[in-house]
């Protein structure tokens, strides 16, 4: 691998989010830098100017440049601070909306796997928590450039330092010096780079031992009910105990061997400053130079060693971070490698789609057993299918994989006997609505959620609010479709309820007007009671679509033409309810007669 290929593709990367912040940032960078310069430049003027008691004229002028020149970059400096800080906001505004896109645009099966979802909390601990990865190139690259303009006004001084001395001749003395100074310089870089090489390496070991609360435990939350109720607070004083004393104990071992490395760098960073002082003064005591510029050049030879060990932990330290800045770019990496598809589905206003399970099994990535196994079903046009079951029997997968949300390790689903993967996947996805469990609205107007677009048909969605039992809550909406829901970006927003937002999630489902509306248990939350009538209720307003409702409570299925009951992954029962529960030694009249006892208005 090519030295700092990494830094470069992840810098060209970064830059893309906003070109204009690095040349600004590096103007500011020289007029924050320029200031010592002028100054050491003008101090040694004016010093020498009194010293030889020359006129008032010359000093009054070196004095009047003295402050109008630092006003000058103060105003500058003032300028540019404020400039680039915009432009910081926008270049990390459109990292983070880059990173953001990025995620979205993941086939979901991506989304949902946990190497992924922990190749993006490593890319965040990285950054925020451990400030490596693009946070520090950044920092690095504007170190590198504060080195670039010492550089130059440093060369400058060294030529002209180096100028002067040549009229005396080096001296013995003077050469032992800067022999000494030279190997000092050294010396300081390399115990610098130890270093950072050191500290980088552990602090990549260190995540896992962060001073971090969820070491407690598995969703471990200080104000969870279970730690009240069950007196759990001594257990948690002394867990956390454990993790601040680990945590100081790595802590105080990296302490002790940064500590290794600072005293002999500290040791060797005096001698270079005493060799330095000494070198100037010797050579201005053989009158190679005034005496007001002793200031200059000590000045200048400090901002040699700074400029110097900067430039080299700078690039040290970009070195050590490319492990991290790798993790950044592999994440942008990820390929999608869902296939397309390329078929047309068929725009039918009869919704004659016919979808067919065949011999279908599925393992989740990295599980252990299959979620779904030997899965045969077919789901005729127009009925009313439930798929009910215990939690954890397979529902919510089966659902997925109907969808294309993942394709089938074994066996294939077809649709009009095309294989589902064969048809545009855009397409295939538009014949869908499904209101899951966890479904999300948006923080945008009430109409952009029913209609899922910017613009929507008024009297649709306000017949089908009504349908889904939000009516009287509309009318009381201060701006109807256009009122924005919750107040993360509008202050007239309005704030709903869940049994509110589940009406909206109806709504938003049946005005996408799809051949298959999907229920997955978004009722999970309300009583059975309650679930069996929603569901009902909405049985009305679906018209000719194919429905599937997924319930583990039975009774908010027994309407539908045919049940279809799960059990560890497989399909072990399908009827009506009727013939279901006439089996008796069957799965639904276990689950049935389990359940019956609990919902007194809807046993049998
Ligand atoms: P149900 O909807 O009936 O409650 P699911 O389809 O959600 O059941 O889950 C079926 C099985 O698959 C369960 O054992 C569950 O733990 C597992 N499972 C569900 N989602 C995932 C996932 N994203 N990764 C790994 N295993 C999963």
């Amino acid at each position: 691998m090519k030295k700092y290929s990494i830094t470069k593709a992840a810098f060209r990367m970064y830059r893309s989010y906003n070109p204009k912040y690095f040349p600004l940032k590096f103007l500011q960078t020289f007029f924050d830098n320029i200031s010592p310069y002028f100054n050491l430049w003008l101090s040694a003027e004016i010093v020498t100017e009194l010293y030889e008691g020359r006129g008032r004229r010359e000093l009054y002028t070196l004095v009047a440049i003295t402050l109008f020149g630092n006003l000058f970059i103060s105003v500058m400096g003032a300028v540019l601070k404020r400039t680039v800080a915009v432009q910081y906001e926008i270049l990390e505004n459109n990292q983070a909306a880059a990173f953001h896109h990025k995620t979205l645009s993941l086939d979901y099966d991506k989304i949902e796997n946990p190497e992924i979802r922990q190749h993006r909390r490593k890319i965040k601990e990285n950054s925020w928590i451990n400030g490596y990865g693009v946070m520090c190139m950044q920092n690095q690259i504007q170190l590198l450039m504060k080195c670039i303009v010492n550089f130059v006004f440093v060369m400058a001084l060294f030529i002209e330092m180096l100028s002067l001395i040549v009229t005396v001749g080096f001296q013995w003395i003077g050469l032992v010096l800067s022999v000494t100074m030279i190997a000092c310089i050294v010396m300081v870089v390399l115990t610098q780079s130890w270093s950072i090489r050191k500290i980088t390496l552990w602090n990549k070991n260190i995540g896992d031992l962060m001073l971090d609360e969820n070491r407690i435990g598995k969703g471990y939350h200080p104000d969870g009910m279970d730690n009240r109720i069950y007196c759990q607070q001594g257990i948690i004083s002394k867990l956390f105990e454990k993790i601040c004393r680990q945590h100081l104990q790595v802590f105080s071992e990296a302490g002790n061997k940064d500590f290794a490395y600072a005293l002999p760098m500290s040791l060797f960073y005096g001698l270079l400053e005493i060799s330095s002082f000494l070198i100037v003064c010797f050579y201005c005591t053989l009158g190679a130079f005034p005496v007001g510029s002793v200031i200059k050049y000590v000045g200048f030879l400090r901002s040699i060693i700074q400029s110097v060990t900067d430039f080299f932990s700078a690039i040290n330290t970009l070195k050590d971070n490319e492990i991290f800045l790798k993790v950044y770019l592999d994440y942008f990496d990820i390929r999608n490698d869902m296939y397309q598809g390329s078929l047309a589905v068929e725009k039918r206003s009869d919704k004659k789609f016919h979808i067919e399970f065949k011999n279908v099994s599925f393992r989740y990535a990295g599980a252990q057993n299959d979620a779904l196994k030997n899965i045969n079903i077919s789901l005729q046009v127009g009925e009313r299918l439930a798929v009910v079951g215990r939690n954890g029997s397979g529902k919510t997968t089966f659902i997925k994989l109907l969808c294309r949300l993942y394709d089938p390790t074994e066996g294939e689903i077809t649709m009009n006997d095309f294989n589902i993967r064969k048809y545009d996947y855009r397409q295939y996805l538009d014949i869908f609505s499904v209101v899951f469990q966890d479904f999300n609205l948006l923080a945008v107007p009430l109409g952009c959620n029913v209609a899922s677009a910017s613009t929507w048909d008024l009297e649709k969605a306000e017949k089908l609010l009504e349908e889904v039992g939000f009516g009287e809550r509309y009318d009381q909406m201060p701006k109807g479709l256009d009122t924005p829901l919750y107040k993360n970006f509008d202050q007239d927003g309005v704030n709903i309820s869940g049994g509110e937002a589940q009406k909206i999630a109806l709504a938003r489902a049946l005005y996408r007007d799809a051949a298959f509306i999907i229920l997955d248990e978004p009722t999970a939350a309300l009583d059975p009671i309650a679930e069996a009538e929603i569901y009902s209720k909405f049985d009305e307003i679906v018209g000719d679509k194919t429905t599937v409702y997924i319930s583990h409570r039975l009774s908010s299925c027994r309407f539908c033409d045919k049940i279809v009951v799960f059990d560890n992954g497989r399909i072990v029962q399908m009827g009506t309810h009727e013939e279901l529960l006439a089996d008796e030694t069957g799965k639904y009249h276990e689950l049935w007669y389990a359940q019956a006892q609990y919902y007194t208005r809807t046993t049998v």
